[in-house]
């Protein structure tokens, strides 16, 4: 079973917007009184939270049952994956809770807080869908919102018709001023064993957007389309237009971009995404993780200004999303691999260099290893992919003693550097 979401857009009627601003604005509230209380008392398990605030939340908010323990499951949640970060980061049990809870004091030490609007919603408890005619309900406080007309992709329908749906996120979007539903929905797994890995390389939109290079030996790049550079040319002259403007406007303006041109962008970014995901599936597709970001603004020289990046930025996200949204879709799995010196190392001798990379051009300094700069960087990003899956074979099988403990422990640690 696969888990996707699909998102919808939901209509309200006048007076039904301020009642779900309300229900919207009361429960980030309510989420964040919960989390001081967490916070304050050291209690962050779901029990220890109902039991002090379920129906103090109940009263004080007017919340409907379902709504009130929403609120305190989600605030476990966000406290347990905050540990679950803090363990990996400090490589420690997820289990040692007590050192978890003793180092969040300490590294982080202020209660989580959250600023947008989002109400978790669960299936006929505080939401429901109907498909003929397209319209849903939500509990609001003291009532239920009715009626409520939502629209999307027709695939989207489709998956809903065919496999039900699940719980949902109701979410305002301050940049166009709309509420969206993202309804989660099971579908059953395609049962297809990937057979090969195949490294993404996404780059600014430029003349090779995306580069891709499979363990079969196979590469290829994919353009981006005249349309969305005739889009991104129109685009730097808005910028330079805003740039002489000011900055702080200037940058928000460009964050949400038109929606037309946004859509028109999308639009390109699902055939992209989609060409990518059904001509390879079923694989393993390698992504770079999106912290790589910073990497991949330093090393392409041409992509100086703040707006432009934001604009690639953007595009990246997107893409990864789509990508990872339809590969689950096809039978095929993401794995994120560390972006560093993706572009600038060798494949061949792993001589890692910024002199190795001219533009779209690499050249090994050490060994002489010649191709385009994009494709080696989807080259790196398999082979860190076949790297990491190398290391999952060995914890998949939870007993058996780490190969790699057991080397270190035979090796004399004087001579290890
Ligand atoms: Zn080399």
């Amino acid at each position: 079973m696969v888990t996707i979401s699909v998102k919808f857009k939901l209509e309200f009627m006048k007076e039904q917007r301020q009642k779900v601003l309300y229900l919207a604005k009361r429960y980030r509230d309510a989420f964040n009184e919960v989390s001081e209380y967490a916070f304050n008392n050291r209690v962050f398990e779901h029990i220890g939270l109902h039991k002090a605030l379920y129906y103090k939340l109940k009263e004080k908010y007017g919340f409907q049952s379902q709504i009130a323990i929403s609120v305190i499951r989600e605030v476990a949640q966000h406290y347990d994956s905050v540990f679950n970060q803090l363990a990996e980061k400090f490589n420690i049990s997820k289990r040692n809770r007590k050192r978890l809870i003793e180092l969040f004091y300490k590294e982080i030490g202020k209660p989580i807080r959250r600023r947008k609007l989002i109400v978790k919603l669960v299936k006929r408890r505080s939401y429901d869908l109907r498909l003929n005619p397209r319209v849903c309900s939500i509990s609001a406080i003291g009532e239920r919102l009715k009626k409520i007309p939502y629209y999307g992709w027709n695939k989207h329908y489709e998956y809903i018709e065919k496999y039900g749906y699940g719980d949902a996120i109701l979410y305002y979007e301050r940049s166009n001023k709309l509420w969206y539903l993202i309804v989660s929905v099971d579908v059953p797994d395609k049962k297809l064993k990937p057979k090969k890995v195949v490294g993404v390389d996404i780059n600014e939109p430029s003349n090779s957007f995306v580069a891709l290079h499979n363990s079969l030996g196979k590469s290829k790049l994919i353009e981006f389309s005249q349309q969305v550079l005739r889009l991104k040319s129109h685009y730097q002259k808005l910028r330079s237009q805003i740039q002489a403007k000011g900055t702080r406007s200037a940058k928000r303006r460009l964050l949400s971009l038109s929606g037309v041109e946004k859509r028109l962008v999308r639009n390109f970014l699902h055939i992209v995404a989609k060409k990518i995901v059904v001509e390879n599936s079923p694989c393993v597709f390698g992504l770079e993780d999106l912290s790589g970001i910073r990497e991949f603004r330093e090393n392409n020289a041409k992509f100086k200004g703040e707006k432009r990046r934001l604009f690639s930025q953007w595009c990246f996200r997107e893409l990864q999303t789509l990508i990872e949204y339809k590969a689950k879709l096809y039978g095929s799995k993401v794995i994120y691999v560390n972006s560093q010196y993706t572009s600038i190392s060798c494949p061949v001798c792993g001589y890692t260099a910024k002199e190795n990379r001219d533009g779209k051009e690499f050249e090994c300094k050490n060994c002489g290893f010649k191709e385009h700069a994009d494709i080696v960087g989807a080259k790196n990003i398999m082979l860190r992919v076949l790297k990491s899956l190398q290391n999952g074979a060995f914890v998949s099988r939870p007993n058996a003693p780490s190969p790699l403990g057991a080397v270190e422990q035979a090796l004399p640690l004087k001579e290890v550097k």
